[in-house]
């Protein structure tokens, strides 16, 4: 069945090779998107040009074609989109739904609490910033109104952004947009109806829907597949030096990471090619089994 209205993406921040967690992300929203004749795009999260590497945006394309994982249409990387992200912020503060802080990062740790997404900003700037005080950062003014969206793996979810989360930061003291901006923004360019994202993201969901509200987007379908942590606990990421994948030998990477995803496995055998192997798990793709896999 094709359904060419369906658009998933995978949209690695580029700090180093693409490991084997990225890959996990990578294959199940590749999976995701093919097993409905969808469209599967390929995005650079380069936001934070400080944690960015050059090597790896022409390293990760590289990878990800010598695992058979091919996107559609051109790659779209977010340090050129700045102007979009000015834009949508500008048209926030004229609403009056985003406003400036002039706190520090200490000023904030002093005061907040620590909520499922890391600090709740206290509301210190809600109503002005104080004399002689400057702006440092944006931030986005959430309201009382929970947050509920369907992730098709764990059901519903709901988040009271207030009470768990606070204003949260869309353009950050050093000048750079926030994550949660410009990703609601770039999903939203790329038409994207499907996100397939680690778990570690879940808590990210809601105050990104707050956004794509806010801005008048859509919503996209969620779900949310187990994350891949390093034997001392830690989630495996390109900034504690998970090893690279070893694209030379991409059929056990990919037999490896439908096993981290709980998905069924063709018999191995040595003709086996890497689009055989891709066709074989497209058509037996199960999402609902992904979070009964080992997390
Ligand atoms: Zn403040």
């Amino acid at each position: 069945m094709k359904n060419t209205a369906v658009i998933g993406r995978f949209a690695p921040s580029p700090t180093g090779p693409l490991h084997f967690g990225s890959l996990v992300a990578a294959l199940a929203s590749y999976l995701d998107t093919r097993a409905v004749g969808g469209r599967w795009r390929l995005r650079i999260d380069d936001v934070d040009q400080s944690r960015s590497r050059e090597a790896a945006i022409a390293e990760i394309p590289a990878s990800l074609a010598a695992l058979g994982l091919h996107w559609d249409g051109p790659i779209q990387q977010q340090s050129s989109r700045t102007a979009v992200y000015a834009e949508a912020l500008a048209g926030l503060i004229r609403a009056e739904q985003a406003y400036p802080c002039g706190c520090t990062r200490r000023e904030v740790a002093a005061q907040a609490e620590r909520g499922p997404a890391g600090m709740i900003y206290p509301g210190t700037c809600r109503a002005g910033l104080g004399a002689h005080r400057p702006a440092r950062s944006w931030r986005f003014r959430v309201n009382d109104t929970p947050i509920r969206f369907v992730d098709r793996a764990l059901g519903v979810q709901t988040t009271q952004l207030d009470t768990e989360v606070g204003d949260f930061v869309v353009r950050r003291a050093d000048g750079l947009y926030a994550y949660h901006l410009a990703m609601v923004l770039d999903d939203a360019a790329l038409g994207v109806t499907d996100v397939v994202r680690g778990a570690d993201l879940l808590p990210a969901t809601a105050p990104q829907i707050a956004l794509q509200q806010a801005l008048g987007l859509p919503t996209p379908r969620y779900l949310h597949v187990p994350v891949v942590y390093a034997a001392d606990g830690r989630k495996l990421s390109k900034t504690n030096a998970a090893a690279a994948i070893d694209t030379h030998q991409p059929i056990p990477a990919l037999r490896q990471a439908l096993e981290f995803l709980n998905q069924p496995l063709p018999e191995p055998r040595d003709t086996l090619r890497v689009d055989e192997l891709l066709d074989w798990a497209i058509r037996h793709w199960t999402p609902s089994q992904c979070m009964g896999a080992k997390a």
